[in-house]
């Protein structure tokens, strides 16, 4: 037997169901939101992901699936999806188009790490990015609209954290005063920190290690460090958090892990799935668009593990619609009735109605067997008698009632049933 890559999963019936109410319900939220599907390549130029996530960060150092295609390019497998977005956007001259641009995706990502639960090496984010304004109440809109999905998902408990890491001028005076406050337990931290210390500090704050994070507790605080045009844009955007009534906490200690961040951050947090809690992150990134070779063109957006999103539902009890369910299962007892049962199922799945019949040449009693295996609910049986008659029995199972049906009328029936 060949098994499927460590980190990898294969999506089996009893599960596809609740990725599709997923899907559905993003796709549902989003064209609410007047956002737009984008969907870019599974593998890009690997420069893509030099310049839009950064060296120096762990997608680029440690997680990428890289390699040489036979025409000796450098290949990488998405590990995440804004730069791609951002290449397309510049590539395709979108941002002549009115703008904001608002576009949703829903991709696979490839990430070289160390599975566990809510981390595997090919994983599946649905993430928005708004392009083209810089303006607080698109940042506000991007948190409610994750704050939407989530509450037509019916998900609890998550905290939403936010913080601004400012701009590009007052990180500077902050990484500095970081760097003088961390200087003096530089040997207490973990050698990766050791080393972030002087390409990027900021993420030293975002240390999983104990601690890292003991040192970090008192560090001085980035929100005090912003300037006047960040702190105002970080003001706007609680004000209209506040407004929709949407709760959050600032916490200084949410950096992001990319390069390209600037401004507002944030995050959805659960305490319910174990170590890996981060469901959902994202941030404004004013930078990037110009990264890829593109105008300057404010962005924001954030991305969202559906593996944890799922995991999330279960570990709270979120009960999943599953609307693939077969409504009738007729059960024919001879040839001729299976003949009759063949399209008579037809028609009615051709009307939406979802309807199975026997392909196994099975008894009755085996019939009925398969049907409660396939939570069917309604089985009509067609013995020769009901046949002569024009008729079926239908049999309701979660309490055995029957009704006698004319099989003219059983579309009917079923769609008022
Ligand atoms: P983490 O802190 O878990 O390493 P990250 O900062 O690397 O997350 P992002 O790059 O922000 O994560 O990706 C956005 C979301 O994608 C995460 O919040 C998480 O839900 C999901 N995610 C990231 N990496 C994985 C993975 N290896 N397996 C499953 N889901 C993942
Ligand atoms: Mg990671």
């Amino acid at each position: 037997m060949i098994n499927a890559p460590k980190g990898t999963k294969d999506l089996l019936p009893a599960e596809s169901y609740k990725w599709q109410y997923i899907e559905n319900t993003a796709r549902e939220v989003a064209k609410n939101f007047g956002i737009s599907e984008i969907r870019t390549p599974t593998f890009e130029h690997t420069e893509v992901f030099l310049r839009g996530v950064g060296e120096g960060t762990d997608i680029v150092n440690k997680e990428m699936y890289t390699f040489l295609d036979k025409g000796g390019r450098s290949i990488t497998l998405k590990p995440e999806g804004t730069a791609g977005v951002a290449r397309a956007f510049v590539e395709n001259g979108l941002f002549n188009s009115a703008l904001p641009v608002k576009l949703f995706y829903i991709t696979q990502c490839f990430r070289y790490e160390r599975p566990q639960a809510g981390r595997l090496r090919e994983f599946h984010q649905f993430g928005i990015e708004f392009l083209g304004s810089k303006e607080a109440n698109i940042d506000a809109e991007a948190i409610v609209f994750a704050k939407t999905f989530f509450d037509k998902l019916k998900v609890t408990g998550l905290s939403l954290y936010i913080n601004s890491i400012g701009c590009k001028e007052c990180r500077g005076k902050y990484e500095d005063a970081l760097k003088s406050y961390l200087k003096a337990n530089i040997d207490k931290l973990c050698p990766l920190c050791r080393e972030r210390f002087d390409k990027n500090p900021l993420r030293i704050l975002d240390c999983k290690n104990e601690d890292c994070k003991k040192i970090t507790d008192n560090a001085p605080s980035i929100i005090d460090y912003i300037c006047e045009d960040c702190s105002t844009h970080f003001e706007k955007v609680k004000k209209l958090l506040d407004l929709s009534g949407v709760e959050y906490k600032v916490n200084p200690k949410i950096v992001r892990g990319l390069d390209y961040y600037t401004k507002t951050v944030f995050e959805f947090v659960s305490e319910n799935i174990g170590a890996q809690g981060t469901v959902c992150g994202g941030g404004r990134y004013d930078g990037l668009v110009e990264q890829l070779g593109g105008a300057s063109v404010p962005g924001i957006g954030f991305a969202l593990g559906i593996e944890r999103l799922l995991l999330l539902m279960s570990s709270i009890g979120v009960e999943i619609p599953n609307d693939g369910k077969v409504k009738i299962y007729v059960a024919p007892m001879g040839e001729k009735e299976a003949e009759v049962a063949f399209t008579l199922v037809n028609g009615m799945r051709v009307k939406g109605i979802v309807a199975e019949t026997d392909h196994m040449q099975r008894g009755i009693k085996a019939q009925f067997k398969y049907a409660d295996k396939i939570g069917a609910e309604y089985v009509a049986v067609i013995g020769s008698s009901e046949l002569a008659e024009g008729k079926v029995k239908v049999k309701k199972m979660a309490d055995g009632s029957e009704e006698t049906v004319a099989i003219t009328d059983l579309v009917e029936y079923m769609l008022k049933a």
